[in-house]
Order: C-alpha cells, then structure tokens, then sequence
C-alpha cells in the first residue's frame, strides 16, 4: 500500500495501519524533509468545541489517544489543557455559541461552559473587556505540538516496517479497466500499488486526474503574526477568540501569535507568502482589543503563512473515493488536521483493514455526500 504525503494524516494512517498489521507500506512526500507541508505551519490548537455531533467525537476521540501517545509512540505530544475561550460580542454571537454547547455537551463535551464577562476577565485579565458580553470556555481544549506529533508516528511506523522517501513528487494515478488504482506515477518512476491513500493535505486534489471522482479539496492561505519575544502576556493562557470575526491569540514560544481568517489570494490559491497589508490590519485589531500588546512590536521575520485543505462543507474527507475502491481519502479537515490526524487514521485504518470504521459513525464524512447534496451544517463561528 502506498501513502501519498508524509504530513500528519500520512504519518497517523501510516502507524495505525501498521499497528495493524498491514506490511509493504511506502509513503512518497515530495518534500526533502518532515514537516514541509501544512503540518510544519500549525500553530498547535486542539479543541473539542465544534458545533457539529461528528467534529466533537473526533475531537473526544483524538483527546483520548493524546492521553496516550507517548506511551503509543514514544513521542510527548505536548497537550496541554489551557482551554479555549470563545468571546461574543453580539445576541447572536451568544446564541451561536449556546446552540454549539448543546451539541458539544450532546456528544459528551460535558465540561464546556458559558462563561459570563466576570469570569472571561479572571480567565484572561489582558482583554480589553469592551463590548464582550459573554462566551464559552471549554478547560480540557488546549494546545499541542504538530511536529511531535507529526514526529511520533512517522519515527512509530517506520519502527513497524513502514518505508518513508522523501523528495519523491506525485505527478498523478494510473487507473486500471476495472476502475482500481494500479500504479502511481512519479517525476522518475511507477510506483505499482494494490491501495492507495491520499493525504496530500492542501494538494490532494492535484492528483486525482485519472480516478474520475473530483475531489472537493481547496487550499486556503492562513497567515499568523508573531510579536517580538515577550512576557506581557502569560504562557499559560487560553486559546482567546472572538467569535465574530475570528481573530484569535495565544501565546508560543516566548512570542504572541495573531490570527485573523481572510480569503486567500484571489488567482493564487497555493499562495503561501504573508501580505504586509493583513499584518498591519491584525496588529491594530490586536491592540485595540488587547491593551498590553500597544507597545510590542511585531517581528516580520517571525510570521508566517501555509495552507489550510479546505472541504465545502469544512468537515473531513474521510473513506474510499467513489468508483475506486482501492483509493482511500483522508482529506479536507478544513484546517482541524493536526488535532483531527489521531482520530482520522485510527478510524480510516478500521475502514481498510475492516471494511467500515468501527469507533464511530463516520456517515458525516463520506466522500460521496457532496454528489448526494449531503454536505454537513457549516457553522458561522465553530
Ligand atoms: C497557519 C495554520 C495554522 C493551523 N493551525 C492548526 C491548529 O492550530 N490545529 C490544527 O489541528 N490544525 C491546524 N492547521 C491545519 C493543519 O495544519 C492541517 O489540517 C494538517 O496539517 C493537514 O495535514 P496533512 O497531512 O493533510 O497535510 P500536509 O501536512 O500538508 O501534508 C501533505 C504532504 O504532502 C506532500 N505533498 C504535496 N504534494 C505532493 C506531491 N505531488 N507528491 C508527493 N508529496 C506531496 C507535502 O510535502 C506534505 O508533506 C493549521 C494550518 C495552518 C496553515
């Protein structure tokens, strides 16, 4: 079996195939090194506070084998229960949020909770407080790190027999007359195959040519702003969102990091590069809603930008390509694929070796519901 892409979801699908006995494994990056993709660009949030029933199991899921990874692995994940607060600034805001913990606490996320302005000022004292008027936080969310990660189960398969090339470049699959993936194909060479998974991440519909299922998987450019060094805010504090428009910080590494969702660049969707306009917007959004971050400077050389793989209803794509049925996908987290990566694998190893994941009803995530018109709910805020 080959694995298209060594990012997180290759390297996870990888170890929990080979944990499960599956030999012969080959995973083709085109990378010179781990970590070059999507994977490498995480900032490393981990959230179980989704507003769909199947993004929250994922996420109880992926929460449950963190807890054991390093045990698994060998590998400290660095999950790190700090939380994640949601601030609302309008009714409807509060009204999304509210519908979203009666999901969460549906699905067994019982430990999400409203929060009012007196508790969000105790949970993170730096916000200015003007206009908040109330949010959600959720304790055992978190932080964790995307190359640990990334780092355990690619050093944990390659222990189980799995072998790894690196600067190998896909250039696309050789379908056979019965509709079976037969070969993939290489700048250099055929790599022949008796099943296929694709975890190119962002690039994962660029090969698909020859498999007559179009694969609904769109980059997106994501950029983060990282300030100087600096200890104005404390490294312990929540993941802090504004569900409005998105705008989130956090603390890594010493440096507050800036997030702020906008479109990608219209023409260049693998456009990667950060716009100096964008870094201007969110450091003034930032100091105006965080007073102690007025007088830090941001450290251009430190920010960055990759790619989020976007689904169109922004769920996983997860189970064998329609019409193919040696092509396995496991595609489209939408931006959720570092802390979705445990959870995905498991489940899409119990699809090849057992013909249907076990763990959890994965209906939601089937590649052929977009034909089907059945997309799942796209949350505004969640
Ligand atoms: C700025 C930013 C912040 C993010 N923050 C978070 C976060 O806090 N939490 C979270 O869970 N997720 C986060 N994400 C999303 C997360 O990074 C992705 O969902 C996840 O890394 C996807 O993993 P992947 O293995 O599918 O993709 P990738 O890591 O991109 O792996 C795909 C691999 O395929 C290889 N490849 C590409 N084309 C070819 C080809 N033709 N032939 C061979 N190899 C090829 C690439 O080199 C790459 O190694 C963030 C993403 C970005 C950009």
């Amino acid at each position: 079996m080959i694995v298209l892409g060594a990012g997180v979801m290759g390297a996870s699908t990888a170890w929990h195939l080979a944990r499960r006995g599956v030999r012969n494994l080959l995973l083709l990056d085109s990378a010179p090194t781990p970590g070059a993709g999507s994977t490498g660009r995480a900032t490393g949030g981990f959230r179980a506070q989704y507003a769909t029933t199947i993004n929250v199991r994922l996420s109880l899921l992926a929460r449950s084998k963190l807890e054991s990874f390093a045990d698994d692995t060998g590998m400290d994940p660095g999950y790190a229960r700090q939380g994640y607060l949601w601030l609302a600034r309008t009714d409807r805001e509060l009204a999304l949020l509210a519908a979203g913990r009666r999901v969460q606490h549906q699905a067994g996320l019982t430990e999400a909770v409203a929060v009012t302005p007196d508790d969000i000022r105790k949970l993170n004292p730096a916000l200015s407080g003007e206009e908040i008027l109330g949010g959600s936080f959720c304790p055992t969310d978190g932080y964790l790190l995307p190359l640990r990660i990334l780092d355990g189960y690619l050093a944990g398969a390659q222990r189980l027999g799995a072998q790894v090339r690196w600067g190998v470049q896909v250039t696309g699959l050789d379908v056979g007359s019965d509709g079976r993936v037969v070969a993939v194909r290489t700048a250099g060479e055929h790599f022949a195959c008796g099943a296929v998974v694709n975890a190119l991440g962002p690039w994962a519909a660029t090969v698909m040519d020859a498999t007559g299922f179009l694969l609904p998987v769109t980059p997106l450019r994501r950029q983060v702003a990282a300030t100087v060094p600096t200890t104005v805010l404390p490294p312990a504090m929540p993941m802090t969102i504004f569900a409005g428009d998105g705008f989130h910080f956090r603390v890594r590494d010493g440096r507050v990091l800036l997030l702020w969702p906008t479109p990608g660049v219209p023409g260049r969707p693998f456009e990667a590069s950060v716009d100096a306009g964008w870094l201007s917007q969110v450091t003034s959004m930032a100091r105006a809603r965080v007073p102690c971050l007025r007088d830090v400077p941001i450290d251009s050389a430190a920010c960055w930008a990759g790619l989020y793989e976007v689904s169109p209803d922004k769920h996983a794509i997860l189970g064998a390509a329609p019409g193919v049925s040696n092509l396995y996908l496991i595609n489209g987290s939408s931006g959720h694929g570092v802390m979705h990566a445990p959870a995905l694998g498991q489940l899409l190893a119990e699809i090849v070796c057992d013909g249907r994941a076990t763990t959890l009803d994965i209906s939601p995530l089937a590649p052929g519901r977009f034909a089907e018109g059945k997309l799942n709910p796209v949350s505004e805020l969640l």
